[in-house]
């Protein structure tokens, strides 16, 4: 075995460990079917390279095969990486695309009265071409938001894809002249498969980076986020506390916090079972979130307290916003299977920074003015 097949044996080996890597790890708790592509893909490479490297096999029959499976592989990696930019290739422009270069090497291989390496450089190539292209502009153009900097990162390792293809094509027709001069054909193809292996691997560890991204952002969705009404929890709400806070003493202006309770909430468990009572927790989030400011954060504290911090309000504009979500509530009953659900709405209102500049210090002073909401007969804001 020569130098040049040993190492295109290396990127055969490379290609196929990579490839049942990214099979291995698409078949976590989180399914991926960017990854699973992207190994079939790369496995289609490397049995692509393995038919070529054949030598008991008929060439025409080693070099269509091959070629026609490198040629499928550009179609399977691409279609896994467009899944992290919400884009589809059409079906009719792929299977279109593979039929044309199945033609095209199916001629070059049987048709012509010797096999034209050029066919099975050039085919491959320009299919692959098309296809990278593709997913490198919708890497750049549509990346998931969680995952820029991958996502720049995958297209850039594809753009170079497209490069040492194109490299290889350019250093071929000199290289098979006859007689032919297999020192430097030797050499050549070592650099193109020394530079395959790089890209490879690069765009492997594109591709674990922007899954690294998308499973670090959606965990930290979850810490952040109440998982029954989808609004913000207790710790993204004291986050965003801090952070009025914050604006608040370089502005100087205040903001209010209001906490929310659900009346007689355990009636309607008792009443129309839990399912609705958590259908009602989740048509009161809607009811507060349609009713807010851009700008306000609204967050569920647990149970059935619901917490609004109102950026920039003065007392009476606060007091008033309050009694805005109390009236909303009340004058909207959930409609769930033909029976109208009513709750209403106590409050408590505590102005920052007037009645403290603390979580703790705010929050109590609103607590207890809730209970007092609560004391004084319910569906009613204490300020
Ligand atoms: P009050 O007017 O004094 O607030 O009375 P209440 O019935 O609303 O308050 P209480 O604290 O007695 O009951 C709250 C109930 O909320 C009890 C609890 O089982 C229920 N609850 C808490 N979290 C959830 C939830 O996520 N889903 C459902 N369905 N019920 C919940
Ligand atoms: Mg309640
Ligand atoms: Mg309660």
């Amino acid at each position: 075995m020569g130098r040049a097949q040993f190492l295109v044996l290396t990127l055969l080996c490379v290609h196929a460990l990579l490839g049942a890597l990214c099979l291995a790890i698409s078949r976590g708790e989180r399914d991926s079917p960017a990854l699973r592509y992207w190994g079939w893909g790369l496995l289609a490479y490397s049995a692509g390279l393995a038919f070529t490297l054949m030598r008991f096999m008929p060439v025409p029959v080693a070099g269509f095969a091959g070629n026609a499976l490198i040629s499928a592989s550009s179609a399977l990696t691409i279609h896994g990486v467009l899944h992290y930019t919400g884009r589809r290739l059409a079906r009719s422009a792929v299977a279109g695309g593979i039929a044309v270069t199945f033609a095209v090497l199916a001629i070059g291989n049987f048709a012509l009265p010797a096999p034209n390496a050029a066919v099975n450089i050039v085919a491959p190539t320009v299919l692959a071409t098309a296809f990278f292209a593709w997913g490198a502009a919708m890497l750049l153009l549509h990346p998931t938001t969680d995952a820029v900097r991958a996502s720049r990162f995958l297209a850039m390792t594809l753009v170079s894809a497209i490069l040492v293809w194109w490299a290889r094509v350019a250093a071929m027709p000199s290289l098979l002249e006859e007689p032919l001069d297999r020192e430097r054909l030797d050499i050549v193809v070592s650099y193109f498969a020394i530079a395959q292996i790089l890209v490879g691997v690069g765009a492997a560890f594109g591709l674990f980076w922007v899954e690294v991204r998308l499973v670090q952002a959606a965990m930290g969705r979850m810490a952040y986020t109440d998982s029954l009404t989808g609004l913000a929890n207790r710790r993204a709400i004291v986050a965003r506390f801090e952070e009025e806070v914050a604006r608040s003493s370089r502005t100087g202006v205040g903001f209010a916090l209001a906490v929310f309770d659900v009346d007689r909430f355990k009636d309607v468990n008792d009443t129309h079972g839990h399912l609705a009572g958590d259908a009602l927790l989740c048509h009161v989030g809607r009811l507060l979130a349609g009713g807010k400011r851009t700008e306000d954060v609204l967050g569920r504290l647990g149970g059935e307290e619901f917490v609004v911090i109102m950026c920039g309000h003065q007392s009476g504009g606060a007091e008033k916003a309050a009694n805005r979500f109390r009236e909303l509530v009340e004058a909207t009953p959930l409609v769930r299977d033909g029976t109208a659900i009513s709750v209403t709405l106590s409050g408590g209102l505590a102005l920052h920074p007037g009645d403290g500049t603390t979580w703790d210090k705010l929050f109590a002073v609103a607590d207890t003015r809730l209970y007092e909401a609560k004391d004084a007969g319910r569906n009613r804001v204490v300020h």
